[in-house]
């Protein structure tokens, strides 16, 4: 199968579904990651076989062999994009076709068989037309998608599986900042690092999550929200928060982000900063940037602000930076200018508020 290709879904639809009054109460209120909705998306591969089975069925547990490969080898790699319910009340998603090519490069890295982009699309299309009744109404609310793929194979050896399955579940999630956006506090780990030189940090699978969860308790120990990771080699150089990547503003009007080097995850929100920052004119440095240099530039007055982003929160200040022997504050600590008005133009975008120059909405 080639990006392409596609399969017919059989839809088999639960035979118990969630009653609508209870899921009223449960859309009222849904946190992030507990709920979830009726029905998954299935796909199996097998080698020689390719993709075949595509179904949307009731959501259930996933029976597996003790010896399935995935769990003794990590061979797993997953996404994670929203659908939001639009004014004229449909359904929408941005850049999906952006979470199906990161997918696709996170299967080629860990040598899995990829998903052919045209069969991800359809997949999310539908699952979400099976299940629209779960996307949130409230402006704030969205259905965090959530596709992932692991070696389902039976084997120990080490090599990788011949067989794999393909899965999207779905769980309304709330408003990420209940009350009105708050810069974070972050967590600068000298002692920790996320990913080598050609390692996987550029894929999106779990073991780099796994192996990042310690630095992030240690920033939770320290009063923080999220870690802050430094380059594994020299650990000078500011790559990435545990689940989002970094933007610097400076005096001049300009940006920085660091570049994608192969260590950090190429972030479908980063790549949509950079365009609607140069869609204003402004100088977007994609260069690497020391974190002795972040604080000489907060001191001097040079950064006048700092922000993370990612799917999750969207674009997020950051206030205070914190590490073993001291910490900082980012200009007055509180969230920027350009930092939230490039925030309004991408929600905007996203909530179907604002024009969308780039094509980047698909609805559903
Ligand atoms: N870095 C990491 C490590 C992440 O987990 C994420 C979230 N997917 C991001 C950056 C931001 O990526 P995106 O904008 O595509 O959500």
């Amino acid at each position: 199968m080639s990006g392409g290709e596609t399969l017919d879904f059989e839809i088999r639809p639960n035979p118990a579904p969630v009653a609508a009054a209870e899921r009223s109460a449960l859309l009222a209120n849904p946190g992030f990651g507990r709920i979830f909705t009726d029905h998954m998306v299935t796909i199996r591969y097998a080698d020689g076989k390719g993709w075949y089975d595509a179904r949307v069925e009731a959501r259930a547990p996933i029976p597996m062999d003790p010896a399935t490969a995935v769990l003794h080898y990590a061979q797993e790699i997953f996404e994670g994009l929203k659908a939001y319910r639009s004014a004229d009340g449909g359904v929408t998603m941005f850049r999906p076709d952006a979470n199906a090519a990161r997918f696709r490069a996170s299967a080629q890295r860990m040598a899995m068989a990829p998903v052919p982009e045209r069969l991800f699309l359809d997949a999310l299309d539908a699952l979400i037309r099976t299940d629209r009744d779960w996307v949130p109404d409230d402006p704030e609310g969205s259905l965090y998608l959530r596709p992932f793929q692991y070696a389902s194979e039976v084997f120990l050896g080490v090599k990788p599986s011949s067989e794999y399955l393909f899965v999207i579940i779905a769980s309304p999630v709330g408003s990420y900042f209940k009350g009105g956006v708050q810069p974070v506090n972050v967590w600068v780990s000298r002692d920790y690092s996320r990913a080598a030189n050609g390692g996987t940090g550029a894929a999106k699978c779990g073991g780099n999550y796994a192996a990042s969860l310690v630095a992030q308790a240690e920033a939770i120990e320290h009063g923080c929200d999220q870690v802050v990771f430094l380059d594994a080699s020299e650990q000078r150089y500011v790559e990435e928060l545990g689940g989002m990547n970094v933007f610097y503003v400076f005096d001049d009007g300009s940006l920085t982000t660091p570049p994608l080097t192969g260590t950090i995850l190429p972030g479908i929100t980063r790549e949509s900063v950079i365009r609607l920052a140069r869609d204003r004119g402004l100088t977007v440095r994609e260069e690497l940037y020391s974190y002795e240099q972040w604080q000489a530039d907060a001191r001097s007055g040079r950064l006048r602000e700092a922000f993370a982003c990612g799917t999750a929160a969207v674009i997020t200040p950051i206030g205070t930076v914190r590490d073993r022997d001291g910490e900082f504050t980012v200009a007055d600590g509180k969230a920027g200018e350009v930092t939230m008005s490039l925030r309004d133009t991408l929600v905007g975008i996203q909530r179907g508020v604002t024009a969308d120059p780039h094509g980047w909405v698909h609805r559903v």
